[in-house]
């Protein structure tokens, strides 16, 4: 055996790494997939770039040939790299297997001119949690004021081309960027000083439009994925396979559009794969991917195959397949295999994402298109800065049947009566039957803006509350009258007080203990300094009007029911104080609490 064939030999070992773009909205993914695609190479196929189903596949001397500029290392063994074609947070989420993912390495795209922004927040909490490696492209680097062109050039010669206040520029905006991540702990580098590939992610500069830094990208794409994850990407026979898409083709019916990651495909193979109602067994009729020629690549014209091996994007087509759930498993049933075990093994996922809600049976209802987004919301609603409580969820359109199952906690916590519905259709019976029940449902296809409109909702709900019990509940105080300041003495009555303890406050009772719990009416105003205040906290001297409720309470006088030395409190009551607790407990003091205790106890209320 030569060098050459031991080197063939483990070629054939290792299969191609997985690539997701992912990235704020217009921070420019398809573009930058577009550019990948098909930048200095003319027409097409050229350079044995091939289209399949959901990915297009690069094979490493197309990548050596675009990155021989760099004078690269040229040891790389991988047979190419498979970029997913659709690109943001929903393929990625779906590209996974018992909660890790397949994907191998990501490029996040950020905005040189914006920064980090809410979906660019969203991939990396997503590339964290299944803990993918993955290299930030800082696009639009021509969008800088006097950028000069340099088309498809190595980032640091077209960098070398500019003028310096563009260099100015474009450090300041790099470093700022640097700080964007490191606040949210992540330690990044431009790829040419990253030092410490280990704890550092790199950054490459790009442009999609001129195709700046596109080498660089390429071939950090494909040296990350050599040299971090050969072991990852060793071929093997055992199927992988996980279902990007359910898509109803003409002539087909229902079809899987999959990403096979290890093993072989064949037509005729018996497949399970994770249904709505539960596991779909069926046989695969045909194995498709696009037209190789681009004159044949009519619409709906796929070149057959009798077996497709990893790493693909295949379309299957089978009986069966209506309600398969995209972001789950495929796999195949040979011989030799329990089709019971399997059929567990696929409902596996569901399963796990069931066991994942809350157990208390109280939270929101929660609804996705795919199993992947539906984890990633999930995780998302979880995490300790947002920590929202899922009782339940549904995969695809919100129907009726979901609605009802959100009411049931109309009775035990209104602001959970609600579906957070993540990027999937609502249909109008069940808007109508959200409408009468005073169930809400809350859609986005962003998962941030999803947690604004139940948090504004949630806030604006217990504003509310506030507002209805503000009547009810009673801010405790004690009040200690200063003798030389009655203003009035009788309706109404206008004295200067003390506060000696708690929190006088607009609209509070007045009750005074030391003449038999005499009512002497309501505080109408405080004011402080001739100021009109709402409250007035311990220690402060203002002067209060207290304005009778009734008959009785207009003739209560100063100095002849009460005077000087008579204390006068909060009048409280069971009521008052269960309005309080619901919705003030964190507006008072343990000190104030401590004197609701108090009066509770000269009031006698238990
Ligand atoms: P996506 O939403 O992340 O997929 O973003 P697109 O690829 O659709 O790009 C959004 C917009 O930004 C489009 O108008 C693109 O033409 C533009 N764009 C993308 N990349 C670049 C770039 O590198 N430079 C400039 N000047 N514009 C870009």
């Amino acid at each position: 055996e030569t060098r050459a064939d031991i080197l063939r030999e483990t070629e054939m070992l290792l299969r191609s790494p997985i690539c997701c773009i992912l990235g704020h909205v217009d921070a420019g993914k398809t573009k930058l997939l577009d550019c990948i695609r098909c930048s200095n190479i003319q027409e097409g196929e050229a350079g044995g770039i091939t289209q399949q189903i959901g990915a297009t596949y690069f094979p490493i001397e197309n990548i050596k040939a675009r990155t021989m500029v760099l004078k690269a290392d040229a040891t790389i063994k991988v047979p190419g790299l498979l970029v997913i074609d659709t690109p943001g947070h929903e393929a990625f989420a779906n590209l996974r297997s018992r909660g890790s993912s397949l994907c191998d390495v990501a490029v996040l795209v950020v905005d040189i001119m914006h920064g980090l922004e809410p979906q660019t927040l969203e991939s990396l909490n997503l590339l964290r949690s299944r803990n993918v490696d993955f290299i930030v492209a800082l696009n639009k680097v021509d969008r800088l004021y006097g950028w000069k062109k340099c088309p498809n050039a190595p980032i640091f010669n077209a960098l070398k081309q500019q003028p310096d206040f563009v260099k100015t520029e474009f450090n300041t905006r790099v470093s700022q960027i640097i700080t964007q991540f490191m606040e949210q702990g992540i330690n990044t580098a431009l790829y040419y000083k990253n030092k410490s590939l280990s704890d550092t992610f790199s950054i490459v500069p790009t442009s999609a439009i001129s195709g700046e830094g596109l080498p660089d990208l390429l071939l950090l794409l494909v040296q990350r994925a050599h040299k971090t994850m050969q072991e990852r990407l060793t071929y093997t026979d055992q199927v992988q396979c996980t279902v990007l898409e359910v898509k109803v083709i003409e002539g087909l019916g229902t079809t899987i559009d999959v990403v096979l990651v290890n093993g072989i495909l064949h037509e005729g193979d018996q497949i399970v794969v994770c249904g709505l109602q539960g596991p779909i067994v069926t046989n695969i009729r045909a194995l498709l991917t696009p037209h190789p020629m681009k004159e044949l690549r009519v619409k709906g014209s796929y070149q057959h195959h009798k077996e497709i091996k990893a790493a693909q994007g295949v379309k299957i087509s089978a009986q069966g397949l209506e309600h398969t759930i995209a972001g789950t498993a495929l796999c195949v049933v040979r011989n030799s295999d329990d089709i019971e075990a399997l059929k567990e093994a696929i409902m596996h996922d569901m399963n796990d994402i069931k066991d994942r809600i809350n157990k208390t049976g109280v939270g929101v209802f929660v609804q996705a298109s795919t199993l992947g987004s539906l984890e990633a919301l999930t995780e998302f609603l979880k995490s300790p800065e947002v920590n929202i409580p899922v009782r339940d969820f549904s995969i695809g359109p919100v129907h009726k049947k979901d609605v009802m199952k959100a009411s049931i906690m109309l009775d035990k916590k209104q602001e959970y009566a609600t579906i957070l519905a993540f990027d999937v259709k609502v249909m109008q019976d069940a808007r109508q039957l959200a409408d009468e029940l005073g169930i809400k449902i809350f859609e986005a296809d962003v998962i941030y803006h999803l947690f604004d409109k139940f948090k504004g909702y949630v806030a604006a709900l217990r504003e509310e509350r506030k507002k209805e019990s503000e009547k009810d509940a009673v801010f405790p105080c004690e009040l200690k009258i200063v003798p030389r300041c009655v203003f009035y003495k009788k309706d109404p009555i206008v004295l200067g007080v003390q506060v000696l303890k708690g929190i006088a406050k607009v609209g509070t009772p007045i009750c005074i203990p030391s003449r038999d719990f005499m009512e002497i009416g309501r505080i109408e105003s405080i004011e402080i300094n001739h100021k009109q205040v709402e409250i007035a906290g311990k220690g402060k001297t203002v002067s209060v009007k207290i304005v009778g409720r009734n008959a009785e309470e207009n003739q209560k006088m100063y100095g002849r029911h009460f005077d000087s030395t008579d204390k006068l409190v909060s009048h409280i009551s069971r009521a008052s104080i269960d309005a309080l607790k619901a919705n003030y407990r964190n507006d008072l003091s343990k000190e104030e609490w401590n004197l609701v205790r108090e009066l509770k106890d000269v009031f006698k209320i238990v």
